[in-house]
């Protein structure tokens, strides 16, 4: 019997777990209430916090922005791979804000130093189109299977 991965939500979460399920060869169902292009994610405008620096500053702050209520495992986690990150949302087409050779930064939220990378005043979008085209690769090749207008 085959296995069946089930993904529940097409936002920004959703379009990346599916992405990694579909690069190691397994298939899966992408199953949301609305389309990808209605999620939230394509709303945030701010940018979002990769430190190319120091990583241990980054934790710091958003322990304390979140008033240590966050669990720190998934803290830890989100600021170690986030600059990975944001190289993969530029490897995938983002355009990402940059000054001269490198990324341009901003101050966001409680944090203590400029980290925020941005692509414009629509960094949602901007993601999620070149998630969105991603997913249609894999999903040509058979490996995704979107299911819009399904509730869970
Ligand atoms: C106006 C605004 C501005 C923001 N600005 C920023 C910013 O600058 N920087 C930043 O880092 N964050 C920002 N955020 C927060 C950020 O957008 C979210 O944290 C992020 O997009 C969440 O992504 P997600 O994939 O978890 O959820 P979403 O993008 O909300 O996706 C949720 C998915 O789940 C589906 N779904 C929900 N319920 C069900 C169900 N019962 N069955 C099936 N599917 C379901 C939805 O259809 C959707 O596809 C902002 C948010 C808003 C609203």
């Amino acid at each position: 019997m085959r296995k069946e991965i089930i993904i529940v939500g097409a936002g920004v979460a959703g379009l990346c777990a599916a992405l990694e399920i579909a690069k190691a060869g397994e298939h899966c169902l992408l199953v949301s209430t609305n389309q990808s292009e209605r999620a939230q994610s394509n709303l945030a405008a701010g940018g979002i916090n990769a430190d190319f620096n120091n990583v241990t500053t980054h934790y710091e702050d958003t322990m304390k922005t979140g008033a240590y209520l966050a669990n720190e495992e998934s803290v830890k986690e989100l600021t170690t791979h986030a600059p990975e990150m944001i190289h993969f949302l530029q490897d995938l087409g983002v355009p990402f804000q940059m000054d001269g050779t490198q990324l341009a930064s901003r101050k966001m939220g409680g944090h203590s130093v400029s980290r925020t990378v941005f692509a414009g005043s629509i960094t949602g979008k901007a993601i999620m189109s070149a998630l969105i085209d991603e997913v249609r690769r894999y999903e040509a090749k058979g490996l995704i299977e979107r299911l819009p207008h399904h509730c869970f």
